[in-house]
């Protein structure tokens, strides 16, 4: 296979957690791996395209992926964060997980109005994070332009909950 393909099959399957019955995708050596993740990063940047005005991301590992992308394409990048940890909000959102919900936060000054914004993750799961993710950056003003992963768990169905917006996987499974 490709380089890109070593770098994913990096990607090491962990049954039961972090619950029985559920396979987590640990990304771990793939971020511990220079050349794989060097490799990762030039594909998502090939996913993310031009007319991109900045990126957006959700911590942790989405944050690391960002980090590198968004210095990269020379791009900045919106850090969303989890409750409590910013002194200045500019809007926050609930949204379901199997079991409960969760809150995420976009730090005041992040975005500007009408700039087009690409999401970038590890995983798209369920797609609960990510469609947050946009619902915060469209009430902040701007335009969500894509959504570009690593690995995409298509059974979960994500990216129904995304409507037109383009998904893209560097590895579906
Ligand atoms: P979702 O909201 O259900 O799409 O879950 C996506 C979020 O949970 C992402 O930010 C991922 O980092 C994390 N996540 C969900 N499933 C996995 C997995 O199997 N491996 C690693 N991270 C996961």
């Amino acid at each position: 296979g490709s380089e890109l393909d070593r770098a994913l099959d990096l990607i090491v399957e962990i049954p039961d957690f972090p619950e029985p019955g559920v396979l987590f995708r640990d990304l771990t050596p793939l971020f511990g791996d220079a050349k794989a993740f060097a490799r990762v990063i030039e594909a998502l940047g090939e996913e993310v395209g031009d007319g991109v005005d900045r990126l957006a991301a959700v911590e942790a590992r989405g944050f690391v992926l960002a980090a590198a992308l968004g210095y990269a394409r020379g791009l900045g990048v919106a850090l969303v964060r989890k409750p409590g940890k910013l002194p200045d909000v500019a809007g926050r959102v609930d949204y379901a997980l199997e079991y409960g919900t969760a809150t995420l936060e976009l730090p005041t000054g992040s975005v500007r109005e009408g700039e087009r914004v690409a999401i970038v993750d590890d995983v798209l799961a369920t797609g609960g994070t990510v469609a947050a993710t946009a619902e915060l950056l469209r009430s902040a003003g701007a335009v969500v332009t894509g959504v570009s992963v690593v690995l995409e768990l298509e059974s979960l169905n994500g990216r129904s909950l995304l409507g037109a917006v383009p998904v893209h996987a560097l590895r579906a499974v």
